[in-house]
């Protein structure tokens, strides 16, 4: 048996004459992997494979709370690793199912109905689709439909409060005039 294969290094053609060829497939990104990336708000590479929220901090996490990641949707990798990830990724979950009540952080976004025009930036920005319409409620100029945010889905990332051109947003903890308040004790500490 002979194998002849370019080197690129060397830049030029090589024949080999092993004893055993063993030939590896390529491993590719599931079909469908970036509808899912997209329906659950998951980050893909450009192959396809799904992206972990932090590659230190959260690794076996999504950005989406309560979605773990492990195997070759990752990355291809070997079975050990594979496993060691699983397990990971099961001990994060055993986390939330051992528990009867989940509480949520409180920095979530708030929305003030008498300020709201219902203009949809909210509902079309926030990475995780948590803003949605309520087309019951009356908002600013007595316009039908208003925002709501749902504080257990909220992840508290701030975009909608930076985005609505109402400011009929605020996050909670971080109001405008809480972080004004710590802008100007920073100012006047500086400047003692
Ligand atoms: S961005 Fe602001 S004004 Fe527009 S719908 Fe959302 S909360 Fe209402
Ligand atoms: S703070 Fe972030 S996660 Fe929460 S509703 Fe606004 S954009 Fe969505």
């Amino acid at each position: 048996m002979q194998v002849s294969v370019f080197e690129p290094i060397l830049g030029q053609r090589l024949v080999l004459n092993p004893d055993l060829l063993v030939l590896s497939s390529a491993v590719v990104p599931a079909e469908g992997s970036r509808d899912l990336a997209e329906l659950l708000k998951f980050s893909c590479t450009l192959e396809g494979f799904f992206l972990e929220a932090h590659v230190k901090l959260r690794p076996v996490d999504f950005p989406a709370e309560g979605i773990f990641l492990c195997g070759a949707a990752h990355y291809p990798k070997f079975i050990d690793e594979t496993i060691a990830q699983a397990q990971a990724a099961a001990a994060r979950a055993t986390t939330i199912l051992s528990k009867d009540v989940l509480q949520v952080g409180g920095v979530v976004a708030v929305v003030d109905e008498e300020k709201c025009t219902g203009c949809l930036t909210c509902v079309r920005i926030c990475p995780y689709d948590v803003p949605r319409i309520n087309p019951t409620r009356v908002g600013a100029g007595a316009i039908l439909g208003v925002a709501e945010i749902e504080a257990a889905a909220c992840q508290g990332c701030g975009i909608c409060p930076a985005e609505c051109p109402a400011k009929a947003i605020q996050l909670q903890h971080y109001r405008d005039e809480q972080v004004l308040a710590k802008e100007e004790a920073l100012f006047e500490l500086l400047a003692a």
